[in-house]
């Protein structure tokens, strides 16, 4: 069961093969057995997930099951979710039980999904290997020397290990898509302003967007039709109808003109993994598609640009862990000043505390006008850069991530480790969406095809994704850890 796509698991389901309460407990065994290992998960929750799973066999007895109806699903730890520990990898929130669902969650819910738990992450989403965690690093399912990627590391490693067939991540400057790559999944970011963002905990608010990861490009378009949609509560999030993103799966790609950035095969990628993704591009050529060179001549300011906006934000929206109000107290303050210094001081982690002061100083007078608000200029310049290429093409194709999986421990400076984004962090500045398909691998580990749309562009970003995986079989492969066991 654990080796199915979402796809195929409804159609089980549906067709009475197993129950909901069957698979949920499979899933939950298979956490029980390998979790130890991989530390994919903060928090299993198997009594709500039967419980949830008994109502949707119940709900399909009496012929109301839709498409998610039973399907195990895992959540980031960075949704909040009633009633159950919401932590954000962070030991301020160790102890936040939240009080509501964000609306992602209520609207998963509402489709009769089963959430099989949280998800591990890097501390707030800020970081690119999930070693950011305070509930520890998550190791890669296909080589447990490796990271999982990050900030949706715990999502994406309990997909690749088939211990959830899906979960949701987000994604502010990668999140979602570079740890799809790193483990050998389907990933999409979708358009700023598509989904909503209310009771996900805030990182850097123009720029965090929740996704699906799942095996395959069809079950994300299967869970983006849950999730995706107004919603009044996220002023950002915007009232444009959803269409079914299964609808144009299957449309042919003859004289789709894909763009190759001339900045994205530039220094530093790894050869292997531009082999992969040239050899990926071919396949789309053998599929009808025309392919030109085009180029995002900003691309170079994007990794600065981000590194002002998101501490900038992150900085304001991190104000409110005061030990006041929710998370880590400090024992005994000696006043008000004292608790704030110290409640802060204890509960956040050391990338966390550098974004707040990089976010606080290039929000202090005297620095905004050169730091902030140059870098919305910046940003502005980058955004144009996509819709000029999109004049002329209708997708650009790159890697999502210039190497593979990397050891766990090998980026020791956060400097490098925030040049792993370089590919995928001018999209959230820009508000596009993106997703990342299997195309290979170097050794044991996978690579990551990303593909890029303009603004609501996600029904033909999911249709190209499709059609290359019915082409090729890398999102079929798993790691030995699905092959060999129960
Ligand atoms: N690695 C980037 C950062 O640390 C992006 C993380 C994310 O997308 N949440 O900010």
């Amino acid at each position: 069961m654990h080796d199915k796509t979402l796809t195929e698991l409804a159609a089980s389901l549906a067709a009475g093969e197993f129950t909901s309460r069957e698979l949920t407990e499979h899933l939950l065994g298979r956490i029980q057995r390998h979790d130890g290992e991989l530390n994919s998960f903060i928090t299993v929750t198997p009594e709500q997930a039967l419980a949830a799973a008994d109502a949707a066999d119940a709900a399909r007895t009496r012929g109301e099951a839709g498409p998610l109806t039973g399907l195990p699903v895992a959540i980031k730890d960075l949704f909040c979710t009633d009633g159950v520990l919401t932590t954000a990898g962070s030991k301020m929130l160790a102890n936040f039980v939240a009080p509501y669902d964000a609306s992602v969650v209520e609207r998963l819910k509402a489709a009769g999904t089963v959430s099989l738990g949280k998800a591990n992450l890097d501390e707030f989403a800020m970081g690119s290997s999930n070693e950011n965690s305070a509930f520890g690093a998550v190791k890669n399912p296909w080589d447990t020397s490796a990271v999982p990627g990050g900030s949706s590391g715990g999502s994406a490693a309990a997909v690749a290990a088939g211990l959830a067939p899906a979960a949701m991540g987000t994604d502010t400057g990668g999140s979602i898509r570079q740890p799809a790559a790193f483990c050998g999944i389907t990933g999409l970011k979708p358009t700023y302003g598509r989904v909503s963002r209310w009771g996900i905990i805030a990182y850097a608010s123009s720029l965090d967007q929740a996704g699906p990861m799942a095996r395959t490009a069809e079950d994300c378009a299967l869970l983006l039709n849950a999730i995706a949609g107004h919603d009044p509560r996220d002023s950002t999030c915007v009232a444009r109808g959803v269409p079914d993103y299964r609808e144009e799966l299957n449309a042919p790609l003859a004289g789709l003109k894909i763009g190759l950035p001339r900045e994205y095969f530039g220094d530093g990628l790894d050869p292997e993994v531009e082999s992969a993704v040239r050899e990926a591009v071919a396949v789309y050529e053998s599929l009808g598609a025309k392919v030109r060179e085009v180029s995002l001549p900003h691309t170079h300011y994007a990794i600065p640009a981000y590194y002002v906006i998101a501490p900038a934000e992150a900085s304001s929206n991190l104000s409110r862990y005061d030990g006041v109000r929710f998370g880590h107290r400090c024992e005994n303050p000696s006043d008000l000043i004292d608790l704030y210094k110290r409640s802060r001081a204890e509960g956040f982690g050391e990338e966390v505390k550098r974004r707040i002061l990089i976010g606080t100083h290039t929000l202090s007078e005297g620095f905004f006008d050169a730091y902030y608000k140059k870098a919305q200029q910046v940003r502005r310049l980058i955004r144009q850069d996509f819709l000029d290429a999109f004049e002329e093409v209708d997708v650009l194709m790159g890697p999502a991530s210039p190497t593979p999986a990397f050891d766990l421990g090998a980026q020791k400076d956060p400097v490098s480790m925030y040049l792993q984004d370089i590919y995928t962090i001018a999209v959230n500045l820009a508000g596009i969406p993106g997703i990342s398909v299997p195309a290979g691998f170097v050794g044991k580990r996978p690579v990551g095809l990303q593909i890029l749309g303009t603004h609501f562009a996600e029904q033909r970003l999911l249709n190209v994704a499709h059609q290359f995986q019915q082409a090729t079989d890398w999102h079929l492969r798993r790691p030995q850890l699905v092959e060999e066991s129960a």
